[in-house]
């Protein structure tokens, strides 16, 4: 069994910092991740309060970090972890083809994409449901699609979409976006309309999304639309699934609790990035990947 000082989970910013990090303090680290490094940020179409570059594509941004991690740290994608149990102070951690020994953990396991659960959904999900207007968005140049949420997220992505000649509107559950005040600009100024109060209750169609039954929650009229395509964008939930048997210790929303160095309750376990809540920000993720590689550090050398 290979053994490492440190087992990164999670290779999306916060974990690729933690193993730049890590990798450059000496300590033997492993980065592991289920899917292509990146996690969520591959999603994100442009950045622009990432600093040093006015303007960035997550891609790209992951692209150049990976190529840093590589200098000092192995990375296994699609090298899925099925389970973490303690061994003695130390960590076994079994993936889909092997299986490690660690003296300490690092969870940046991240988020995934919240499902609003309505009728249809998963029926025609990658037939017109689309969670990812980076991935899927350009499929729908030139055609009618609808945007629902109303975070930074769900406006940077309807803004993405209309930038490669989609028909978006947005809809929102209230009647004010929680999205940034340059993002709401940037709507206003892209004419990007807005469909205010109202939730989607129901995706139709057969093959493909032909429908949405639009619920306004104000006046309590239902209404149908015709649609092509419909990018959800209503906010994530944590992958905890891992930390959570291992016995690290939750809030009531699933995220992971760490003191202000990254650590959890459990001695030489470690948290960075969305997983544990707060500021859902690239430069955090990154900043909480660094202080768990130099806590972890720190605390090997104990
Ligand atoms: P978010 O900020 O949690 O917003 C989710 C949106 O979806 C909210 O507007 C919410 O409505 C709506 N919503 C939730 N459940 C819904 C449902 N069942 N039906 C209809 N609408 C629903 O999520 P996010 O935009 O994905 O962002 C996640 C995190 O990443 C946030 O912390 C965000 O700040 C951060 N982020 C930052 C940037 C950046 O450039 N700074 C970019 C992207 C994301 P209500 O408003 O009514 O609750």
């Amino acid at each position: 069994m290979e053994s490492y000082d440190i087992i990164i989970i999670g290779a999306g910013p916060a974990g690729l910092a933690a193993g730049i990090y890590a990798g450059r303090q000496g300590t033997s680290t492993l980065i592991l991740e289920k899917g292509p490094a990146g996690g969520l940020g591959l999603e994100v179409p442009m950045m622009e309060n990432y600093p040093g570059y006015e303007m960035i594509a997550g891609m790209s941004l992951i692209n150049e970090t990976k190529k840093q991690v590589l200098k000092t740290t192995p990375l296994h994608e699609r090298e899925e972890v099925e389970s973490v149990k303690s061994d003695n102070g130390s960590f076994i951690i079994k993936t889909i083809n092997d299986q490690y020994h660690a003296r300490a953990l690092i969870f940046s396991t991240g988020s995934k994409h919240r499902t609003l659960d309505v009728p249809g959904e998963i029926k025609l999900l990658g037939r017109g449901v689309c969670y990812c207007a980076t991935c899927d968005g350009p499929l729908f140049a030139g055609k009618k699609v609808y945007m629902v949420g109303g975070g930074n997220s769900a406006a940077q992505e309807a803004i993405f979409l209309k930038n490669i000649g989609c028909d978006v509107t947005l809809i929102h559950r209230r009647d004010e976006l929680r999205a940034e005040k340059y993002l709401q600009e940037m709507l206003k100024e892209k004419k990007i309309d807005i469909i205010w109060d109202t939730v989607v209750e129901e995706v139709k169609g057969d093959q493909f999304v032909e429908f949405l039954v639009l619920k306004n929650l104000k006046t309590s009229i239902v209404t149908e639309v015709p649609a092509q395509g419909i990018f959800i964008s209503v906010g994530d939930t944590p992958i905890n699934q891992l930390a959570k048997k291992l016995g690290v210790k939750l809030d009531e929303q699933g995220y992971i609790i760490t003191d202000k160095s990254q650590r959890t309750n459990i001695p030489q376990v470690y948290a960075a990035g969305d997983i544990t809540g707060g500021y859902k920000q690239w430069i955090v993720a990154c900043s909480e990947g660094a202080v768990a590689a130099m806590a972890a550090y720190e605390d090997l050398q104990k």
